[in-house]
């Protein structure tokens, strides 16, 4: 008998998702993620900085290390929104390499290009919208598939990290940074207080957006733990899984090769 699709660990009844809290149709998900970007995608490197007091700055170098990119190696920056990865590895991969930075939203990949030409990043990067759920690359292409603080907000996890799977090259690995739950009950109270009363107040005076930013701290309270983000990346066929906590574990960077 074929498993119901509905049995999938990490999902709803298959005609419903959550976006934050809130219960939405499957397919108006992504038109309502479009949505948050659209709005803030002017002050979202803004936000970023002053959200994490920097420290997403850190998380990312920390995450780029562990990718262990080479020269000449070709990687994807999925869902890589104004491109912070993408700045990271297009000077590792170097000129014989290629960083694609694909992501679903026009208006971030628009952000990205100036500001990456702005550092001096140019001649080894492209550009692709694409959802992270379909990425039109092929099969076994890949050294390297990163996705930073974007699997979230992606309405079918499990169709994204088989996608990421297929793509990549063996001994290809996959590098996803995200919100992760944190390991200690004490550092979990201080992280909701701030989260939900500093964050979309932040929001407010910055962005002009306390919604989207309501919505950032609901989507990372019913993203997937550690644990189950593991066993999901297992199921989807990558092996050597591993997760490293960061920040308490606050957020998580978690790794899985294609053998
Ligand atoms: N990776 C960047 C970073 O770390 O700064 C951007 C992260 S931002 C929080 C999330 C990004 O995911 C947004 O740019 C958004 O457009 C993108 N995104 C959301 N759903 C997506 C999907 N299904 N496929 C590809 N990108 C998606």
């Amino acid at each position: 008998m074929t498993p119901s699709r509905t049995t999938r660990k990490d999902d709803k009844p298959d005609n419903r998702t959550h976006f934050g809290y809130e219960q939405v149709a499957t397919k108006e998900k992504s038109s309502r993620v479009r949505g948050v970007f659209d709005s803030v995608v002017n002050r979202y490197d803004l936000m970023n900085d002053l959200m994490s007091g920097g420290l997403h700055r850190l998380w990312k170098r920390f995450a780029i290390e562990r990718a262990r990119l080479r020269p000449g190696d070709y990687v994807l920056d999925v869902a890589g929104g104004t491109g912070d990865l993408t700045r990271l590895m297009a000077p590792i991969v170097g000129d014989q390499g290629h960083v694609v930075l694909s992501d679903i939203n026009s208006a971030m990949l628009a952000k990205a290009r100036p500001r990456l030409i702005d550092h001096g990043i140019a001649g080894n990067v492209s550009f692709a919208q694409a959802d992270a759920e379909h990425l039109p690359f092929a099969d076994g292409s890949v050294d390297c598939v990163a996705i930073a603080f974007g699997l979230r907000n992606v309405t079918d996890k499990t169709a994204a990290l088989q996608s990421m799977y297929r793509v990549l090259k063996p001994a290809g690995r996959a590098v996803i940074l995200e919100f992760s739950h944190p390991v200690s009950t004490s550092l979990s109270r201080l992280y909701d207080l701030y989260s939900f009363s500093v964050l979309p107040l932040l929001g407010e005076i910055v962005a002009k957006d306390a919604a989207s930013y309501r919505y950032l701290v609901e989507s990372i309270r019913v993203h997937p733990d550690q644990k189950a983000l593991l066993a999901m990346m297992q199921q989807a066929g990558f092996e050597r899984c591993s997760y490293h906590n960061l920040a308490g574990g606050i957020v998580a960077l978690h790794i899985g090769y294609r053998l």
